[in-house]
């Protein structure tokens, strides 16, 4: 119960009581999360280091006689009640927060799960659209809730693929694997490397005292994010078919490395190489990143985050103005370990190293010089490396 403020905690309470007449039997609550390095090397089976965040979705629940599933979202102010007899997907504006969930439902009964009807209340304070994957925590939420309604349990490997399946096949959003395995497998004061090809994952421990995750939003509307996002996509596919005819062995990006891609890479067009440039060196950096963790080197992880940084913004191409300056005003200030732009890009948020003692500082400078440099007002998110999902009640 640690993780979610007892606060939050009673106030969900009191309101599933005031809805549905008597006290929750269940609670659960999921984690969102920032990916402190490993950026757009996910579809290329590359390696991915998230950390969950102290921000996260809280269930309160109860089980019901029949097969309905009934939910309120407190932040929404919106019910949506479905059957398990028959899951639909809701295209009413204020109702396609409740599409999560169902595609949770949908994906744990298809992989042959017996469910129960539920009643519950959501309320979550993950800022949504922002790139923390405020949509996984749903997901995953809602499949610990069904599960333990239902008495069942499922090794926490394959609720994360059935939560990606139940994204990306009945939601209908082409994701990866990390959001959802690291708000199921997150571990408190550890950062998660993760193998998105062989799904090969260890917990590497986050100094405990004396630096803290930074994460600032840039606040801008989301434009072209998934739009580029394919394009992006489509011109790793354009240099791996570059790259195949010198490696013929490799089956992604991910199997080449730097001195292959130095020996070939003048045989690429300009923009399939800057594109591969950064993938590969970034799955370097991330394993890097976990050595220079398991040595406690911070230092060193830091520069791996700035190097990222550049990368994502030179070689892929996929930062903003916005990002540029909320990075560009951390890196100025002392006690910053390391800075880098976080998520898919275009906007979203950036995510900072920062020991302690600067932290005051940080939350003083970075907004006023992002809104010296871009008129928008920053907000700033401080955490901890959390727990990933759990049943509290
Ligand atoms: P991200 O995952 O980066 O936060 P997405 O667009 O993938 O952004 O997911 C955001 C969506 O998740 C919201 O539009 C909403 O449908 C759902 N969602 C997030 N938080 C909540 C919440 N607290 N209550 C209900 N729905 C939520
Ligand atoms: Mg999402």
């Amino acid at each position: 119960m640690q993780q979610a403020s007892a606060n939050r905690v009673e106030r969900l309470v009191q309101q599933f009581e005031e809805l549905y007449g008597a006290a929750p039997e269940l609670m659960v609550r999921a984690p969102g999360r920032v990916n402190l390095i490993g950026e757009h090397t996910d579809y290329n089976d590359g390696y991915v280091f998230p950390a969950a965040i102290e921000r996260d979705i809280l269930i309160a629940a109860s089980v019901r006689r029949d097969r309905q599933v009934r939910l309120f979202s407190s932040d929404m102010g919106v019910s949506s009640t479905f059957t398990l007899d028959a899951i639909e997907k809701v295209s009413a504006e204020g109702e396609r927060w409740s599409n999560y969930p169902r595609a949770m439902a949908w994906a744990l009964q298809n992989r042959g799960l017996p469910l129960r009807g539920v009643q519950a209340v959501l309320q979550g304070n993950i800022p949504p659209g922002a790139g923390l994957s405020s949509s996984a925590a749903l997901l995953v939420a809602s499949g610990l809730l069904l599960l333990s309604a239902a008495h069942q349990t499922l090794d926490p490997v394959e609720l994360a693929l059935l939560a990606q399946q139940a994204e990306r096949e009945f939601v209908g959003v082409n994701v990866g694997i990390m959001d959802q395995f690291i708000s199921v497998l997150g571990k408190k004061d550890h950062a998660l490397f993760i193998d998105t090809r062989t799904l090969h994952y260890e917990p590497v421990p986050l100094p405990t005292s004396g630096v803290v995750i930074v994460i600032a939003n840039t606040n801008k509307p989301r434009g072209l994010v998934d739009s580029a996002y394919n394009q992006r996509r489509a011109e790793c596919e354009e240099a791996l078919a570059y790259l195949k005819r010198f490696l013929p062995s490799i089956r992604a990006l991910r199997d080449v490395t730097s001195e292959e891609f130095t020996r070939w890479e003048a045989s690429l067009p300009e923009v399939p190489r800057k594109r591969a440039r950064h993938v590969i060196t970034e799955n370097e950096r991330v394993l890097q990143s976990v050595e220079a963790l398991k040595k406690g080197d911070i230092t060193l992880f830091g520069h791996l985050m700035n190097a990222s940084h550049n990368s994502l913004r030179d070689d892929y191409e996929v930062s903003c103005t916005e990002l540029d300056a909320l990075v560009e005003a951390a890196w100025a200030l002392p006690g910053v370990y390391g800075s880098r732009m976080t998520g898919a890009g275009f906007g979203g948020c950036a995510v900072s190293l920062v020991a302690e003692e600067a932290l005051e500082r940080f939350c003083q400078e970075v907004p006023q010089r992002y809104r010296e440099a871009t008129g928008r007002e920053a907000t700033i998110l401080i955490t901890r490396a959390a727990q990933g999902a759990e049943r509290l009640l």
